[in-house]
């Protein structure tokens, strides 16, 4: 009768299999070693996950009592670039992702006229939950959640970000920035660097800064082209 080899990293894959079964997701004490990594994911991605599972579970500002769920971008095969907006939308909060439903058609419009698309794109939001009743928001909330944004940056590495409005300058660069001063000028944050751009949504009451997202538009191509 053949008897097969032991293999200890067979073993080591069938009990870590076992201890997922059982509702385990991480070995105490030995994040290298994840089981997530044990699946076949690298440690990069790993974190990623770790980071959505603790990010939707986050409670730290009253938006979680009001919030459908967390909006989160779970799809990080794209990471070279990154799209960072404001806050979510009702389709958001209901779709569980960022820049979705109209607010996406109108960007799928803007990126089209470079050459990119939003799939090229992670996306992200300052913000992770919906304000309710239409409401901004509130400093405190801005300042709790922006953490999660530097977290994401700091996981995922992006060379570029293109951001919208006025919440990304305030929450990268600091509180007194304005979208009017630092608009269509690179910034280097960390690894990455951004350009910063008026909203979608702005546009669309004030026909006027077209121009200048476009202008901003075809710096951020360039900053791109120049990535190949
Ligand atoms: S808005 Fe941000 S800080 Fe507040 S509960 Fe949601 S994820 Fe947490």
């Amino acid at each position: 009768m053949s008897k097969e080899a032991f293999n200890p990293l067979v073993e080591i894959r069938k009990y870590f299999q076992y201890l997922q079964d059982l509702g385990y997701s991480l070995v105490p004490n030995c994040k290298e070693f994840s089981l997530k990594m044990a699946n076949g994911l690298t440690s990069k991605e790993a974190d990623l996950l770790d980071f959505f599972e603790t990010l939707s579970l986050c409670q730290d500002c009253g938006l979680y009592r009001t919030r459908k769920q967390t909006v989160i971008d779970k799809n990080f095969n794209q990471q070279d670039i990154m799209l960072v907006g404001e806050y979510p939308s009702r389709e958001d909060d209901f779709n569980g992702y960022p820049l979705s439903g109209s607010i996406r058609e109108h960007l799928q419009k803007m990126l089209l006229s470079i050459g990119l698309r939003v799939e090229d794109f992670y996306t992200s939001l300052v913000v992770k939950c919906k304000p309710p009743y239409g409401r901004l928001p509130e400093e405190e909330e801005i300042s709790l959640c922006k953490r999660h944004l530097l977290r994401e940056i700091t996981l995922l590495r992006p060379k570029l970000i293109l951001a919208f409005g006025n919440l990304p300058p305030r929450a990268l660069l600091g509180e007194s920035e304005s979208i009017i001063t630092v608009r269509g000028k690179p910034f280097k944050f960390r690894e990455s660097v951004i350009i910063f751009t008026y909203h979608p949504n702005y546009m669309q009451k004030n026909p006027a800064v077209k121009r200048l997202i476009w202008e901003d538009l075809k710096t951020f191509k360039k900053l791109y082209e120049s990535l190949k």
